[in-house]
């Protein structure tokens, strides 16, 4: 009988939380079940027990736990684990990880309905309606499994529209026909009823889909389900159905995995779920597939470098053609006086090409650069958010101004308030005013927006791509939405307004992204019986890169990426560490961001880099600034971490620095 209990609270605290275990319940709590404790000034929270054991903590006076809450665990032994790898991996508290990783309802004190007999239905035979693979597909499909005889990973590089996603179908239907349970994970936005209803073709019921956009009731049934003896076979999901409770885990598929929303940016755990389910995969014995057209840096050096298997896919399905890339020189054209607002004649004739053959267009604006603003064309005045250090986005249909990392939105001013003048002008092309253009040129044609105004809601969102898709709509314009897996049977064009902001972006990783979102947009355009047209509109066609995306060149993009991440010491040559501070107050923040550089080069020297501002140096009223560790991948990590740490704590313990925040971000993206 053990006496006390180790529990972790939904808190950013450190570490665990001793109680003392009642008697009558000593022999009722296990690990992985949910108790309530007194906690600060609550008098009830839930709590999650860790485990339980008979050594009496010294020197403190210890509470105890009121009641149990789950009878059967609602984690298992190796979530914990799991968990407490991302707290120290991703520098966190396993608090944090607790709270991101059960959905809401299994974090308060509602217990678990004991439903395991509900999902005593039986689910369907075996009898998957498979699609045959091409010998391209048949050809890579073989190749995986070569692959996972000798390692775990194996990096699917196939062109877009390779057929990728078939090949995933067939390598699930053998995982559970062996028994084995299946997650495939999903960029948040890329999982669409486009994709599930395809799997749900094959598949039926024995899929679950596992969204954010879900409601907690929704996703606490799937957890349910797979804590119960009739779980899904196969979890489609996003980024955090990496938490759920597998039990035979045997296969992972990561699709798209170079994408950025993989990694969960605020709050902590910032982890990167694509290097989670790797470390999943590898803990449980299964086998892990990353899969994209466009694969990150990272994971196609792994792959070189032989720590994963590589396999490429070439060619089209179906003997479809890539698209052919064309440059248009807009410097050139701007010169000339020859552009009409963000088109140039050349697209615009191509759009018309399209329409009048009753095929559709793609065209992609990338937001960052671009967020139309206004402007005082007298004074140069322009209205920025009170609360943070950035211009406020004009929403002309709904008449505001809006502050996009706040949320501050105020009315549109008649007049400027610095001269009183009332020449206020838009500048920025935003996709607002490029679907305005559309309609000026184009006044027949049905016109949709996609970008984060016009897809508040998923519903919304799966509204736009079905239209596109039943070609109910012509033109399509978006922000890097438009980019992300779509398929599409009728776009024969697709225009890439500006390649410019994307390469001048101040990041190691812009051109890699720049070549990825153009890549992937290229990859929409194209038909069974014709060659589909790229128009890539830039002032700076003599760019590399510029001649890579039109050659679909990945390889010698990558090799002259790595030049120079080897030569500025970037990843996937070193590991990041960042170390953000927030204050309220300026002259706090300065001193502590100061202190804290000296106190990081004291244990690292040179590898320390700041401090600095990022991008957006003030949100919500509070300064950031941060610091930049370079780790080479031969130092202990472990170690290192201990040390960064460390100075946190350090820090945090002088009275004038007691307010802030601090907070680490590895691998940051
Ligand atoms: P990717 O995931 O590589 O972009 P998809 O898997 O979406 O490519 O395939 C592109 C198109 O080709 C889809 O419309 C898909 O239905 C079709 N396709 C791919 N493989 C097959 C196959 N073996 N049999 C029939 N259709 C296929
Ligand atoms: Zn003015
Ligand atoms: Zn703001």
């Amino acid at each position: 009988m053990s006496r006390f209990a180790d529990v972790v609270l939904p808190v950013p605290l450190p570490g665990l939380f001793t109680y003392a275990l009642p008697d009558d319940l000593s022999n009722q709590v296990r690990a992985g079940c949910r108790v309530l404790v007194p906690f600060g000034t609550k008098q009830t929270t839930a709590a999650l027990i860790v485990k339980t054991h008979d050594t009496e903590p010294q020197g403190v006076k210890l509470k105890s736990i009121i009641s149990i809450i789950d009878t059967s665990p609602i984690i298992l032994d190796w979530q914990l684990e799991l968990w407490q790898w991302i707290a120290d991996f991703y520098m966190c508290t396993l608090g944090e990880v607790y709270k991101a990783a059960l959905p809401a309802p299994l974090k308060k004190d509602k217990k678990m309905k004991d439903e395991s007999s509900s999902f005593r239905e039986e689910l369907s035979t075996f009898n998957f309606q498979l699609p045959v693979l091409s010998p391209a597909q048949q050809r890579a499909f073989d190749e995986i499994h070569a692959c996972w005889q000798q390692k775990s990973v194996c990096l699917l590089h196939g062109v877009t529209s390779s057929g990728k996603t078939e090949i995933y179908i067939h390598l699930i239907a053998e995982a559970v026909a062996r028994g084995e349970q299946v997650l495939y994970l999903l960029p948040e936005i890329v999982l669409t009823s486009q994709l599930t209803d395809r799997l749900r073709a094959v598949f039926g019921d024995r899929m679950g889909v596992y969204h954010s956009k879900y409601t907690d009731v929704q996703r606490t049934d799937i957890w349910r389900r797979q804590l119960s003896d009739h779980p899904f076979d196969i979890i489609v999901g996003v980024r955090s159905s990496v938490f759920l409770p597998f039990t035979k885990l045997g296969l992972v598929i990561v699709d798209e995995e170079h994408e950025t929303s993989f990694k969960q940016q605020d709050p902590a755990p910032r982890y990167h779920a694509r290097n989670v389910a790797v470390y999943l995969a590898a803990k449980m014995h299964a086998r892990t597939l990353l899969g994209t057209a466009t694969p990150s840096l990272e994971s196609y050096y792994n792959a070189r470098t032989g720590k994963y298997g590589l396999v490429t896919l070439t060619e089209r399905f179906g003997q479809v053609q890539l698209p052919r890339v064309e440059v248009v020189n807009i410097k050139e054209l701007r010169r000339q006086k020859l552009m009409q607002g963000p088109f140039s004649p050349r697209l615009l004739e191509a759009m018309r090409g399209a329409l009048s053959a009753g095929e559709q267009v793609i065209l992609f604006q990338n937001r960052r650069g671009f967020a139309p603003q206004l402007e005082c064309h007298i004074c140069g005045w322009v209205p920025r958010c009170p609360h943070c250090d950035v211009a406020l986005t004009l929403h002309k249909r709904v008449r505001r101004m809006t502050c996009h990392y706040c949320g501050f939105s105020t009315d549109i001013p008649e007049t400027c308030p610095a001269c009183e003048s009332a020449e206020l002008r838009q500048v920025g092309f935003g996709t607002e005013r490029i679907e305005d253009d559309i309609h000026q040129h184009f006044p027949e044609a049905r016109v949709a927006r996609m970008d984060l105004d016009t897809t508040r809601t998923r519903a919304a969102y799966e509204g736009i791509i079905r239209n596109f898709a039943a070609h109910r709509t012509d033109i399509l314009v978006g922000t890097q939405m438009v980019t992300k897996g779509l398929d599409f049977e009728r776009v024969s064009v697709v225009g890439i307004l500006s390649a410019d902001t994307m390469l001048n972006q101040p990041d190691f990783r812009a051109w890699e992204r720049a070549f990825q979102m153009m890549a992937q947009v290229a990859g929409r355009a194209g038909r069974r019986d014709r060659q589909g047209l790229v128009l890539l509109q830039t002032k700076s066609p003599e760019l590399p890169l510029i001649s890579q995306v039109v050659g679909n060149e990945y390889a010698s993009m990558y090799t002259m990426q790595m030049t120079e991440r080897r030569q500025f010491a970037y990843p996937p040559f070193v590991r990041l560490i960042m170390m953000y501070m927030k204050h309220r107050n300026f002259a706090t923040i300065d001193a502590l961001s100061r202190d804290a550089t000296l106190r990081l080069r004291q244990h690292f020297g040179t590898r320390v880099l700041g401090p600095d501002e990022p991008p957006v140096a003030r949100v919500h009223n509070m300064f950031i600034r941060r610091v930049i560790v370079k780790l080479e991948s031969t130092l202990p990590l472990s170690k290192a971490r201990h040390l960064m740490q460390q100075v946190r704590t350090d820090l945090l313990s002088q009275r004038h620095y007691s307010s802030a925040t601090i907070y680490f971000d590895v691998d940051p993206l």
